[in-house]
Protein backbone atom coordinates (compact mmCIF):
# COMPACT_ATOMS: atom_id res chain seq x y z
CA UNK A 1 0.00 0.00 0.00
CA UNK A 2 0.56 3.78 0.15
CA UNK A 3 2.73 4.02 -2.86
CA UNK A 4 0.48 6.96 -3.31
CA UNK A 5 1.99 10.35 -4.32
CA UNK A 6 1.05 13.38 -2.52
CA UNK A 7 -3.02 14.45 -3.30
CA UNK A 8 -4.75 17.63 -2.01
CA UNK A 9 -6.00 17.83 1.35
CA UNK A 10 -9.19 15.66 2.21
CA UNK A 11 -11.19 17.85 4.11
CA UNK A 12 -10.92 15.84 7.22
CA UNK A 13 -13.81 17.74 8.97
CA UNK A 14 -17.13 16.37 7.46
CA UNK A 15 -19.82 18.96 8.41
CA UNK A 16 -22.24 15.79 9.78
CA UNK A 17 -18.65 15.19 11.58
CA UNK A 18 -19.41 18.20 13.53
CA UNK A 19 -21.28 16.46 15.62
CA UNK A 20 -24.84 18.43 15.61
CA UNK A 21 -25.42 21.02 18.35
CA UNK A 22 -23.57 20.41 21.69
CA UNK A 23 -25.37 21.08 24.96
CA UNK A 24 -24.65 24.57 27.05
CA UNK A 25 -22.23 23.62 28.69
CA UNK A 26 -19.49 20.73 27.00
CA UNK A 27 -18.11 18.44 29.26
CA UNK A 28 -14.07 18.37 28.81
CA UNK A 29 -14.18 14.82 27.13
CA UNK A 30 -16.98 14.36 25.20
CA UNK A 31 -15.72 18.15 23.40
CA UNK A 32 -12.42 15.32 23.15
CA UNK A 33 -14.25 12.75 22.05
CA UNK A 34 -15.93 15.19 19.22
CA UNK A 35 -13.21 16.37 18.03
CA UNK A 36 -11.49 12.84 18.06
CA UNK A 37 -14.61 12.06 16.06
CA UNK A 38 -14.62 14.92 13.75
CA UNK A 39 -10.50 14.55 11.82
CA UNK A 40 -9.38 11.67 9.87
CA UNK A 41 -6.02 10.77 8.80
CA UNK A 42 -4.22 13.19 6.02
CA UNK A 43 -4.54 11.27 2.88
CA UNK A 44 -1.47 12.85 1.61
CA UNK A 45 2.32 10.31 2.25
CA UNK A 46 5.98 11.03 1.63
CA UNK A 47 8.53 9.17 1.70
CA UNK A 48 11.49 10.29 3.79
CA UNK A 49 14.46 8.83 5.34
CA UNK A 50 14.28 6.72 8.50
CA UNK A 51 15.96 8.76 10.60
CA UNK A 52 13.17 11.53 9.22
CA UNK A 53 10.80 9.22 9.98
CA UNK A 54 11.44 9.55 13.82
CA UNK A 55 7.78 10.85 15.81
CA UNK A 56 5.74 9.91 12.65
CA UNK A 57 3.34 7.50 11.45
CA UNK A 58 4.45 4.69 9.03
CA UNK A 59 1.69 4.20 6.05
CA UNK A 60 3.92 0.93 4.83
CA UNK A 61 3.94 -2.59 6.05
CA UNK A 62 7.46 -3.46 6.47
CA UNK A 63 8.58 -6.87 5.42
CA UNK A 64 12.16 -8.69 6.38
CA UNK A 65 14.17 -9.05 2.83
CA UNK A 66 16.78 -11.40 4.46
CA UNK A 67 16.34 -14.23 8.10
CA UNK A 68 17.73 -11.81 10.80
CA UNK A 69 19.84 -12.91 11.64
CA UNK A 70 21.07 -13.89 8.30
CA UNK A 71 23.12 -16.43 9.51
CA UNK A 72 23.69 -18.89 12.40
CA UNK A 73 26.25 -17.33 14.69
CA UNK A 74 27.89 -17.34 17.79
CA UNK A 75 26.11 -16.01 21.08
CA UNK A 76 29.61 -15.84 23.06
CA UNK A 77 33.08 -15.75 23.00
CA UNK A 78 34.35 -19.35 23.33
CA UNK A 79 35.06 -22.60 20.69
CA UNK A 80 32.12 -23.67 18.24
CA UNK A 81 32.15 -27.55 18.37
CA UNK A 82 30.15 -30.60 18.14
CA UNK A 83 28.44 -31.07 20.84
CA UNK A 84 28.85 -34.55 20.60
CA UNK A 85 32.79 -34.22 21.18
CA UNK A 86 32.23 -32.79 24.46
CA UNK A 87 29.05 -34.01 25.81
CA UNK A 88 30.85 -35.97 29.01
CA UNK A 89 33.71 -33.80 29.73
CA UNK A 90 33.87 -32.56 33.55
CA UNK A 91 36.73 -30.38 34.98
CA UNK A 92 38.42 -33.75 36.25
CA UNK A 93 38.17 -35.50 32.63
CA UNK A 94 38.65 -32.52 30.16
CA UNK A 95 38.09 -32.95 26.54
CA UNK A 96 41.11 -32.03 24.12
CA UNK A 97 40.00 -30.63 20.66
CA UNK A 98 42.66 -29.41 17.40
CA UNK A 99 41.52 -25.25 17.13
CA UNK A 100 40.97 -24.84 13.40
CA UNK A 101 41.68 -21.50 13.68
CA UNK A 102 39.75 -18.31 14.86
CA UNK A 103 36.70 -17.02 13.24
CA UNK A 104 36.36 -13.24 14.44
CA UNK A 105 32.64 -11.26 13.43
CA UNK A 106 32.56 -10.70 9.86
CA UNK A 107 35.29 -14.08 8.62
CA UNK A 108 34.20 -17.15 7.40
CA UNK A 109 35.30 -20.48 8.14
CA UNK A 110 37.90 -21.97 5.62
CA UNK A 111 36.55 -25.61 6.52
CA UNK A 112 34.35 -27.91 8.24
CA UNK A 113 35.16 -28.97 11.68
CA UNK A 114 35.51 -32.38 12.23
CA UNK A 115 35.46 -34.73 15.06
CA UNK A 116 37.30 -33.51 18.17
CA UNK A 117 37.94 -30.34 15.83
CA UNK A 118 36.96 -26.87 17.45
CA UNK A 119 37.13 -23.18 15.71
CA UNK A 120 37.79 -20.03 18.21
CA UNK A 121 35.01 -18.03 17.53
CA UNK A 122 34.14 -14.48 18.90
CA UNK A 123 30.49 -13.38 19.25
CA UNK A 124 28.65 -12.62 15.96
CA UNK A 125 30.55 -14.70 14.02
CA UNK A 126 29.35 -17.40 11.57
CA UNK A 127 29.07 -20.77 12.99
CA UNK A 128 31.58 -23.23 10.81
CA UNK A 129 29.86 -25.82 9.26
CA UNK A 130 30.27 -28.90 11.23
CA UNK A 131 29.99 -27.29 14.79
CA UNK A 132 26.16 -27.21 15.89
CA UNK A 133 27.59 -25.57 19.69
CA UNK A 134 29.54 -22.90 21.02
CA UNK A 135 31.15 -23.93 24.47
CA UNK A 136 31.85 -20.48 26.33
CA UNK A 137 35.69 -19.76 26.87
CA UNK A 138 35.18 -19.76 30.73
CA UNK A 139 34.83 -23.40 30.93
CA UNK A 140 38.14 -23.83 28.72
CA UNK A 141 41.61 -23.58 28.86
CA UNK A 142 41.48 -20.99 25.88
CA UNK A 143 43.95 -18.54 26.28
CA UNK A 144 43.51 -14.69 25.43
CA UNK A 145 39.84 -13.99 25.17
CA UNK A 146 38.62 -10.84 26.63
CA UNK A 147 40.82 -8.18 27.52
CA UNK A 148 43.78 -8.51 24.76
CA UNK A 149 43.80 -6.23 21.84
CA UNK A 150 46.62 -6.29 19.12
CA UNK A 151 49.26 -8.08 17.75
CA UNK A 152 50.22 -9.60 21.13
CA UNK A 153 46.39 -11.10 21.23
CA UNK A 154 46.60 -12.22 17.72
CA UNK A 155 49.64 -14.03 17.95
CA UNK A 156 48.27 -16.16 21.07
CA UNK A 157 45.55 -17.09 19.49
CA UNK A 158 47.49 -18.18 16.60
CA UNK A 159 50.27 -19.86 18.55
CA UNK A 160 46.94 -21.44 20.18
CA UNK A 161 46.81 -25.73 18.74
CA UNK A 162 44.76 -27.70 20.81
CA UNK A 163 41.47 -26.71 23.80
CA UNK A 164 40.55 -28.16 26.83
CA UNK A 165 37.21 -28.05 27.73
CA UNK A 166 36.10 -28.67 30.87
CA UNK A 167 32.08 -28.76 30.65
CA UNK A 168 29.90 -30.26 28.27
CA UNK A 169 26.93 -28.48 26.17
CA UNK A 170 24.10 -29.38 24.07
CA UNK A 171 23.47 -28.86 20.67
CA UNK A 172 22.43 -25.16 20.28
CA UNK A 173 23.72 -23.93 23.22
CA UNK A 174 24.76 -20.40 22.54
CA UNK A 175 24.32 -20.43 18.88
CA UNK A 176 22.09 -17.81 17.38
CA UNK A 177 19.71 -18.93 14.71
CA UNK A 178 19.40 -17.40 11.19
CA UNK A 179 15.90 -16.27 11.34
CA UNK A 180 15.46 -16.35 14.51
CA UNK A 181 15.02 -12.46 15.32
CA UNK A 182 13.00 -12.04 12.21
CA UNK A 183 12.34 -14.70 9.16
CA UNK A 184 12.46 -13.16 5.61
CA UNK A 185 8.95 -12.36 4.01
CA UNK A 186 7.56 -11.71 7.46
CA UNK A 187 6.20 -7.87 8.17
CA UNK A 188 8.39 -6.85 11.05
CA UNK A 189 7.20 -3.02 10.80
CA UNK A 190 3.58 -2.45 10.29
CA UNK A 191 1.53 0.24 8.55
CA UNK A 192 0.26 2.43 11.63
CA UNK A 193 3.07 1.65 13.28
CA UNK A 194 5.06 5.21 15.28
CA UNK A 195 8.63 5.43 14.46
CA UNK A 196 10.84 5.56 17.48
CA UNK A 197 14.81 4.94 17.63
CA UNK A 198 13.75 1.33 18.00
CA UNK A 199 11.49 1.00 14.31
CA UNK A 200 14.62 3.04 13.07
CA UNK A 201 17.14 0.94 14.36
CA UNK A 202 14.73 -2.46 12.87
CA UNK A 203 14.39 -0.41 9.37
CA UNK A 204 18.09 -0.15 9.56
CA UNK A 205 18.19 -3.73 9.89
CA UNK A 206 16.04 -4.56 7.10
CA UNK A 207 18.38 -2.40 4.83
CA UNK A 208 15.67 0.30 4.52
CA UNK A 209 17.13 3.52 3.94
CA UNK A 210 13.35 5.29 3.23
CA UNK A 211 10.02 4.54 4.41
CA UNK A 212 6.40 6.24 3.27
CA UNK A 213 4.71 7.89 6.27
CA UNK A 214 2.23 10.45 6.91
CA UNK A 215 2.65 13.62 5.96
CA UNK A 216 3.68 16.51 9.03
CA UNK A 217 0.02 18.18 9.26
CA UNK A 218 0.47 22.03 8.72
CA UNK A 219 -0.71 23.71 11.63
CA UNK A 220 -1.59 27.50 11.07
CA UNK A 221 -1.22 30.09 13.94
CA UNK A 222 -2.96 33.19 14.43
CA UNK A 223 -3.09 35.59 17.04
CA UNK A 224 -5.68 38.19 17.04
CA UNK A 225 -6.17 41.02 19.68
CA UNK A 226 -5.63 44.88 18.87
CA UNK A 227 -3.35 45.17 22.33
CA UNK A 228 -0.66 42.27 20.45
CA UNK A 229 2.30 43.15 19.53
CA UNK A 230 5.46 41.16 17.52
CA UNK A 231 8.16 40.03 20.30
CA UNK A 232 11.24 42.07 18.78
CA UNK A 233 9.23 45.05 18.73
CA UNK A 234 9.22 47.95 21.87
CA UNK A 235 6.48 47.71 24.41
CA UNK A 236 4.18 50.81 24.20
CA UNK A 237 1.72 51.26 27.14
CA UNK A 238 -0.74 49.03 26.74
CA UNK A 239 0.16 46.42 24.43
CA UNK A 240 1.53 42.52 24.95
CA UNK A 241 4.07 40.27 23.60
CA UNK A 242 2.36 37.98 21.72
CA UNK A 243 3.69 34.89 23.44
CA UNK A 244 0.64 32.97 22.42
CA UNK A 245 1.89 32.39 18.50
CA UNK A 246 5.47 30.77 19.81
CA UNK A 247 3.77 28.87 22.71
CA UNK A 248 1.36 27.21 19.73
CA UNK A 249 4.00 26.87 17.50
CA UNK A 250 6.33 25.23 19.49
CA UNK A 251 3.67 22.85 21.06
CA UNK A 252 2.60 22.04 17.02
CA UNK A 253 6.29 21.30 16.77
CA UNK A 254 7.12 19.70 19.74
CA UNK A 255 4.15 17.22 18.50
CA UNK A 256 5.43 16.60 15.15
CA UNK A 257 3.48 19.16 13.47
CA UNK A 258 4.80 21.54 10.51
CA UNK A 259 3.62 25.15 12.25
CA UNK A 260 2.82 28.09 9.92
CA UNK A 261 3.32 31.72 11.44
CA UNK A 262 0.00 33.65 10.21
CA UNK A 263 1.62 36.81 13.03
CA UNK A 264 -1.18 38.77 14.32
CA UNK A 265 -4.28 40.25 13.48
CA UNK A 266 -6.06 43.07 14.89
CA UNK A 267 -9.57 42.81 16.48
CA UNK A 268 -11.32 43.32 13.10
CA UNK A 269 -13.49 40.92 10.86
CA UNK A 270 -11.53 41.87 7.46
CA UNK A 271 -8.11 41.39 8.89
CA UNK A 272 -9.27 38.14 10.53
CA UNK A 273 -10.40 36.71 7.21
CA UNK A 274 -7.25 37.77 5.44
CA UNK A 275 -4.95 36.31 7.41
CA UNK A 276 -6.97 33.16 7.46
CA UNK A 277 -7.14 33.18 3.74
CA UNK A 278 -3.23 33.54 3.78
CA UNK A 279 -3.17 30.50 5.46
CA UNK A 280 -5.64 28.69 3.62
CA UNK A 281 -3.45 29.55 0.56
CA UNK A 282 -0.26 28.31 2.25
CA UNK A 283 -1.90 24.85 2.56
CA UNK A 284 -2.59 24.93 6.14
CA UNK A 285 -4.33 21.67 7.44
CA UNK A 286 -5.41 22.98 10.85
CA UNK A 287 -5.91 26.78 11.56
CA UNK A 288 -5.74 27.84 15.09
CA UNK A 289 -6.51 31.40 16.46
CA UNK A 290 -5.75 32.63 20.01
CA UNK A 291 -7.94 35.25 21.22
CA UNK A 292 -11.53 37.10 20.05
CA UNK A 293 -13.53 34.37 21.10
CA UNK A 294 -15.02 36.28 24.37
CA UNK A 295 -17.64 38.76 24.65
CA UNK A 296 -15.06 41.40 25.40
CA UNK A 297 -13.78 41.14 21.45
CA UNK A 298 -17.25 41.22 20.04
CA UNK A 299 -16.38 37.69 18.89
CA UNK A 300 -14.54 38.57 15.92
CA UNK A 301 -13.23 34.87 15.06
CA UNK A 302 -17.28 33.45 15.36
CA UNK A 303 -17.97 36.20 13.35
CA UNK A 304 -15.74 35.37 10.25
CA UNK A 305 -16.51 31.69 10.45
CA UNK A 306 -20.27 32.44 10.73
CA UNK A 307 -19.94 34.39 7.99
CA UNK A 308 -17.38 32.28 5.54
CA UNK A 309 -17.69 29.07 7.01
CA UNK A 310 -19.20 26.59 9.73
CA UNK A 311 -19.06 27.33 13.32
CA UNK A 312 -19.60 25.14 15.94
CA UNK A 313 -19.40 27.19 19.26
CA UNK A 314 -18.86 25.36 22.10
CA UNK A 315 -18.95 26.44 26.12
CA UNK A 316 -16.62 24.07 27.59
CA UNK A 317 -17.31 22.91 31.43
CA UNK A 318 -13.02 23.98 31.68
CA UNK A 319 -11.16 26.01 33.35
CA UNK A 320 -9.26 27.97 32.00
CA UNK A 321 -10.06 27.95 28.82
CA UNK A 322 -14.05 27.97 28.81
CA UNK A 323 -14.94 29.58 24.90
CA UNK A 324 -13.49 27.09 22.03
CA UNK A 325 -15.24 28.02 18.73
CA UNK A 326 -14.60 25.27 16.19
CA UNK A 327 -15.31 25.13 12.72
CA UNK A 328 -14.10 25.56 8.95
CA UNK A 329 -12.63 28.20 6.85
CA UNK A 330 -12.66 28.07 2.95
CA UNK A 331 -12.78 24.01 3.54
CA UNK A 332 -10.32 23.86 6.64
CA UNK A 333 -10.23 23.25 10.06
CA UNK A 334 -10.42 26.07 12.60
CA UNK A 335 -9.86 26.24 16.13
CA UNK A 336 -10.58 29.17 17.97
CA UNK A 337 -8.67 29.15 21.32
CA UNK A 338 -9.09 31.60 23.68
CA UNK A 339 -6.24 34.23 24.64
CA UNK A 340 -5.02 34.15 27.90
CA UNK A 341 -2.02 32.30 27.59
CA UNK A 342 -2.37 29.38 30.18
CA UNK A 343 -5.42 28.76 28.32
CA UNK A 344 -4.43 28.76 24.85
CA UNK A 345 -1.79 26.02 25.81
CA UNK A 346 -4.51 24.27 28.19
CA UNK A 347 -6.42 23.55 25.29
CA UNK A 348 -4.28 23.14 22.18
CA UNK A 349 -2.75 20.39 24.74
CA UNK A 350 -6.77 19.10 25.07
CA UNK A 351 -8.19 19.53 22.21
CA UNK A 352 -6.01 20.88 19.09
CA UNK A 353 -3.51 18.41 19.88
CA UNK A 354 -5.59 14.96 19.28
CA UNK A 355 -6.94 16.75 15.75
CA UNK A 356 -3.56 16.93 14.80
CA UNK A 357 -2.56 13.81 16.08
CA UNK A 358 -4.83 12.31 13.89
CA UNK A 359 -4.64 14.40 10.67
CA UNK A 360 -0.72 13.00 11.41
CA UNK A 361 -2.16 9.37 11.55
CA UNK A 362 -1.45 8.79 14.57
CA UNK A 363 -4.13 6.39 16.98
CA UNK A 364 -2.86 6.89 20.27
CA UNK A 365 -4.28 10.68 21.00
CA UNK A 366 -4.63 10.70 25.00
CA UNK A 367 -2.54 11.41 26.92
CA UNK A 368 -0.85 9.75 29.87
CA UNK A 369 -3.43 10.10 33.35
CA UNK A 370 -2.89 8.77 36.53
CA UNK A 371 -3.94 8.30 40.36
CA UNK A 372 -2.04 11.08 42.41
CA UNK A 373 -1.61 11.66 45.88
CA UNK A 374 -2.65 15.59 47.02
CA UNK A 375 0.23 16.77 49.09
CA UNK A 376 -1.89 20.11 49.43
CA UNK A 377 -5.67 20.74 49.84
CA UNK A 378 -6.98 22.10 46.81
CA UNK A 379 -9.76 24.36 46.02
CA UNK A 380 -12.11 24.47 43.06
CA UNK A 381 -14.54 27.29 43.17
CA UNK A 382 -14.71 27.60 39.56
CA UNK A 383 -17.96 25.66 39.29
CA UNK A 384 -16.25 23.91 36.44
CA UNK A 385 -13.61 21.12 35.80
CA UNK A 386 -10.82 22.76 36.89
CA UNK A 387 -7.44 21.64 35.24
CA UNK A 388 -4.76 22.93 37.53
CA UNK A 389 -1.17 23.10 37.03
CA UNK A 390 0.77 20.75 39.08
CA UNK A 391 4.10 19.25 39.83
CA UNK A 392 3.74 15.57 39.25
CA UNK A 393 6.44 13.30 41.25
CA UNK A 394 7.40 9.99 41.99
CA UNK A 395 7.68 9.51 45.85
CA UNK A 396 8.36 6.00 48.50
CA UNK A 397 6.02 5.56 50.89
CA UNK A 398 7.37 4.06 54.44
CA UNK A 399 7.10 0.78 53.35
CA UNK A 400 9.13 1.49 49.98
CA UNK A 401 6.09 1.38 47.94
CA UNK A 402 6.48 3.31 45.19
CA UNK A 403 3.51 6.34 44.45
CA UNK A 404 2.81 9.27 42.97
CA UNK A 405 2.11 12.68 44.54
CA UNK A 406 1.28 16.06 43.38
CA UNK A 407 0.76 19.65 44.52
CA UNK A 408 -0.22 22.65 42.93
CA UNK A 409 2.67 25.11 40.87
CA UNK A 410 0.91 28.34 43.22
CA UNK A 411 -0.84 30.86 41.58
CA UNK A 412 -3.45 29.42 39.03
CA UNK A 413 -4.76 32.55 37.20
CA UNK A 414 -5.02 31.93 33.41
CA UNK A 415 -2.68 35.04 32.65
CA UNK A 416 0.43 33.28 34.56
CA UNK A 417 2.20 31.75 31.97
CA UNK A 418 4.90 30.80 34.77
CA UNK A 419 2.71 28.47 36.36
CA UNK A 420 3.40 26.44 32.83
CA UNK A 421 7.08 26.32 33.66
CA UNK A 422 7.06 24.60 36.84
CA UNK A 423 4.16 22.33 35.88
CA UNK A 424 4.34 18.80 34.30
CA UNK A 425 1.21 17.96 34.82
CA UNK A 426 -2.68 19.22 35.45
CA UNK A 427 -4.70 18.39 37.74
CA UNK A 428 -8.29 17.75 37.31
CA UNK A 429 -10.34 18.31 39.62
CA UNK A 430 -14.52 18.33 38.64
CA UNK A 431 -16.83 20.45 38.69
CA UNK A 432 -18.64 19.47 41.66
CA UNK A 433 -15.66 19.09 43.85
CA UNK A 434 -15.17 22.52 45.59
CA UNK A 435 -12.53 21.26 47.64
CA UNK A 436 -10.18 17.82 47.45
CA UNK A 437 -7.94 17.52 51.26
CA UNK A 438 -4.70 16.71 51.23
CA UNK A 439 -3.78 13.23 51.07
CA UNK A 440 -6.42 12.21 49.05
CA UNK A 441 -6.43 10.54 45.23
CA UNK A 442 -6.38 12.91 42.46
CA UNK A 443 -6.59 12.60 38.50
CA UNK A 444 -3.82 13.92 36.71
CA UNK A 445 -2.71 14.65 33.27
CA UNK A 446 0.77 14.10 32.40
CA UNK A 447 1.99 16.79 30.36
CA UNK A 448 5.47 15.22 30.26
CA UNK A 449 5.55 11.95 30.38
CA UNK A 450 7.88 10.33 31.28
CA UNK A 451 7.57 13.32 34.02
CA UNK A 452 10.74 15.50 33.38
CA UNK A 453 11.00 15.76 36.68
P1 LIG B 1 -9.02 37.29 24.61
O1 LIG B 1 -9.29 35.83 24.57
O2 LIG B 1 -8.75 37.87 23.27
O3 LIG B 1 -10.07 38.03 25.37
O4 LIG B 1 -7.66 37.46 25.42
C1 LIG B 1 -7.59 37.12 26.80
C2 LIG B 1 -6.29 37.62 27.41
O5 LIG B 1 -5.20 37.02 26.73
C3 LIG B 1 -6.06 39.09 27.28
O6 LIG B 1 -5.46 39.55 28.47
C4 LIG B 1 -5.14 39.23 26.13
O7 LIG B 1 -4.37 40.39 26.19
C5 LIG B 1 -4.27 37.99 26.27
N1 LIG B 1 -3.76 37.59 24.97
C6 LIG B 1 -4.47 37.52 23.81
N2 LIG B 1 -3.69 37.13 22.79
C7 LIG B 1 -2.45 36.93 23.29
C8 LIG B 1 -1.21 36.55 22.74
N3 LIG B 1 -1.08 36.25 21.44
N4 LIG B 1 -0.14 36.43 23.55
C9 LIG B 1 -0.26 36.72 24.88
N5 LIG B 1 -1.41 37.09 25.45
C10 LIG B 1 -2.50 37.21 24.70
MG1 LIG C 1 -8.52 39.62 22.39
Amino acid sequence: MAQAQPTSPPGPLAPERLGGRPPDLLSVDDAIARIEAAFAPLETYERVPILDALGRILVEDVPADVNIPPFDNSAMDGYAVRAADVAAATPDRPVTLRVLGELAAGRIAERAVGPREAYRILTGAPLPPGADAVVPYEDTDGRGFGGWTGEAGIALATAERTVRVFRGVERGDNVRYAGEDQRQGEVVVRAGALIRPAEVGVLASLGRTHVWVHRRPRVAMLSTGDEVVPIDQPLAPGKIRNANGYSLAALVRHYGGEPLDLGIAPDRPEAIRAKLLEGVERGADLLLTSGGVSLGDHDVVKLVLREEGELAFWSIDLRPGKPLAFGRFRGVPVMGLPGNPVSSMVTFELFARPAMLRLAGHRRLRKVELEATTLQPISNRSGRENFMRGIVERRLTSDGTPQWVVRLTGEQGSGILTSMLKANALVRVPKAQTRVEAGSRVRVLMLDWPPLW
